[in-house]
């Protein structure tokens, strides 16, 4: 079977997005690029995630080709390649309609520093991407224009969130991250006071954020 870890591994954060709370039904999508290949693995459209086989995950070029599978790809599967074309180093992205990004998504916020925390996206500001209707190529080009500005996340407006990582491990440890950080802002928002860091105080987390962790745990790699 064509990228066989890949669709394994997006059976099981599938079913991880559902555990943790990142989302509902069938909503958000996981994709696990190749780079040899040059093929994305992307989950499948409309199937439950406890239902998802690795077989029914979706094998295509960035192109929006589909090389092997039988299932249609997710309707997002253009916003998915849009990351692989743009942030050399990503292998992989998760997005969700996790409900606290979801609600600065529809309040028109972007994710800001009001926990350090936020490093972990290598930018001290997660950008908040114009509103396009789902699915289509204006929401993959304006995702691109914004991924320019090197931040490993994305909050999509009136729509949800977006993380790409080194690995799926990455990816979905940021996409908990920014879920955690838009809970904090929001309910500071909500408390009607919020104190954001500076770009100088974000320095001294970013320089932490990079060596932080264990030799071996394999998650170090953000960037
Ligand atoms: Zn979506």
């Amino acid at each position: 079977m064509l990228m066989k870890e890949a669709r394994e591994q997006i059976v099981e954060y599938g079913k991880k997005l559902i555990a943790e709370g990142l989302t509902t039904g069938t909503a958000g999508n996981i994709s696990i690029y190749d780079e040899n290949l040059r093929y994305m693995a992307v989950s499948p459209s409309g199937i439950p995630y406890e239902k998802t086989l690795p077989e029914d995950v979706v094998i295509m070029d960035l192109d929006g080709h589909v090389i092997d599978g039988a299932r249609k790809p997710s309707s997002e599967a253009g916003l998915h390649s849009v990351f692989y074309k743009t942030s050399p180093q990503a292998r992989a992205m998760v997005h969700a309609h996790s409900m606290y990004c979801t609600i600065l998504a529809c309040m028109g916020e972007p994710l800001r520093s009001v926990h350090y925390a936020i490093a972990e996206a290598g930018t001290d500001e997660i950008p908040l991407v114009p509103y396009h209707t789902f699915g289509t190529p204006e929401l993959a080009a304006a995702a691109g224009e914004c991924l320019k500005g090197g931040s490993r996340g994305l909050i999509l407006a009136n729509h949800g969130m977006c993380a790409w990582g080194a690995d799926l491990k990455s990816a979905f440890g940021l996409a908990l991250t920014m879920e955690w950080c838009a809970q904090v802002q929001w309910h500071c928002m909500a408390a009607g006071k919020i104190n954001v860091l500076s770009h100088e105080q974000m320095q001294g987390a970013f320089k932490r954020y990079m060596t932080y962790g264990q030799d071996d745990s394999g998650s170090k790699g953000y960037f």
